[in-house]
């Protein structure tokens, strides 16, 4: 678009040109099923012939999905990290990344700060960005990630079955702590602050799942929603058993105790991998997390009637106060 070109160059201190060169155009990594990257009109990929190419995009936008003044650093990261959430919680091995970047001005030190959070897990997760487009407007980031899953062993959320055992990775609630901490004005606890704004997406769980799993999803909107998107693909229902759900110490430390099960249960922002497995090859999941270096922690079955019970272990009704985040709610 031209007029982009237009306007970026007489408005703004670097051209277009010179922020996609600058720090987009840059040594991420560098993948031998790139024919062609950035640069060009269109970027140029090969998809392995046996597998399925899985595409997942999220948008990040100031004040909704970060707070406005948010460190450049984990914008760039955690617009990557929730990607990579979703292509685990599908089974997928990730490959490539889009970027459609709008900013109100080229700021060199915020673009700089930005590509070190993205580059950083691309790095990681041996992504490279083949493309993109950039805008200026108000702050706005969307990446589109590919990555590639064998077809008939993708996590569908479609595959539970009642008698499944359901289980969560690591802890639940550290986000939405942290992101309470931080819209109360306080510096917030630095362990939870770290888990609001770098999620390590658990995409090795994720690809190993693929030959253990029925169903998978990663938890954005809170585990009784996003929990309830299996249960309705999957056309049953669940228990939850709430007494067990995983805290880490930080949390159990600074959660206010009224706080913890509306904010483990409805708290977005967590990315750790909600899952069901078969009872029959539940055994084999100890050796899976000590490999991938997470928790497991099981939470409840899979059951035939429709809709999520929260049980007490006493096994006492617990009636949440909210479901998940809902943009629209
Ligand atoms: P066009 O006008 O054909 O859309 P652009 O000038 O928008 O081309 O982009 C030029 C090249 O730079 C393209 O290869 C595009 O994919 C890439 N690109 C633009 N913005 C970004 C970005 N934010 N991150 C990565 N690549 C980008
Ligand atoms: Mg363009």
């Amino acid at each position: 678009l031209p007029a982009n070109g237009y306007l970026l160059a007489k408005l703004m201190p670097l051209s277009e040109f010179d922020v996609i060169e600058r720090y987009f155009n840059v040594a991420g990594a560098q993948r031998d099923d790139v024919v062609l990257g950035i640069g060009d009109d269109a970027a140029l990929l090969r998809v392995p012939a046996d597998r399925a190419l899985a595409v997942a995009i999220d948008t990040l936008l100031e004040d909704r999905h970060f707070l406005s003044g948010s460190d450049a650093f984990d914008i760039g990261y955690k617009s990557l990290a929730v990607n990579l959430s979703d292509l685990a919680a599908i089974g997928a091995e990730p490959a490539w990344a889009t970027l459609s970047l709008s900013l109100p001005s080229a700021d060199g030190h915020w673009l700089q700060a930005f590509a070190d959070g993205f580059f950083s897990l691309a790095r990681r997760f041996n992504v490279q960005l083949v493309g993109g487009d950039t805008t200026r407007g108000p702050l706005s980031v969307t990446v589109q990630v590919h990555g590639f899953v064998e077809p008939d062993r993708a996590l569908r959320r479609s595959g539970a079955q009642p008698g499944d055992k359901v289980y969560v990775t690591g802890s639940l609630g550290d986000a939405a702590c942290a992101l309470h901490q931080l819209q109360a004005g306080h510096a917030g606890d630095p362990l939870l602050v770290e888990r609001l704004n770098r999620p390590v997406p658990r995409v090795h769980v994720g690809r190993a799942l693929t030959r253990q799993a029925h169903a998978a999803i990663d938890i954005s909107d809170g585990l009784l929603a996003d929990l309830n998107h299996i249960a309705r693909a999957s056309r049953c229902g669940a228990t939850l058993w709430v007494d067990r759900l995983p805290r880490s110490t930080a949390f159990a430390a600074s959660c206010d105790p009224e706080w913890v099960l509306p904010m483990q249960l409805s708290g977005g922002d967590d990315y750790e991998l909600c899952f069901c497995v078969d009872p029959e090859r539940a055994e084999r999941l100890p050796a899976l997390a000590a490999e991938a270096g997470v928790t497991f922690t099981e939470v409840g079955v899979m059951e035939k009637k429709p809709g999520i019970r929260c049980r007490h272990d006493d096994g006492s009704i617990y009636s949440p106060r909210s479901g998940g985040f809902d943009h629209f709610a």
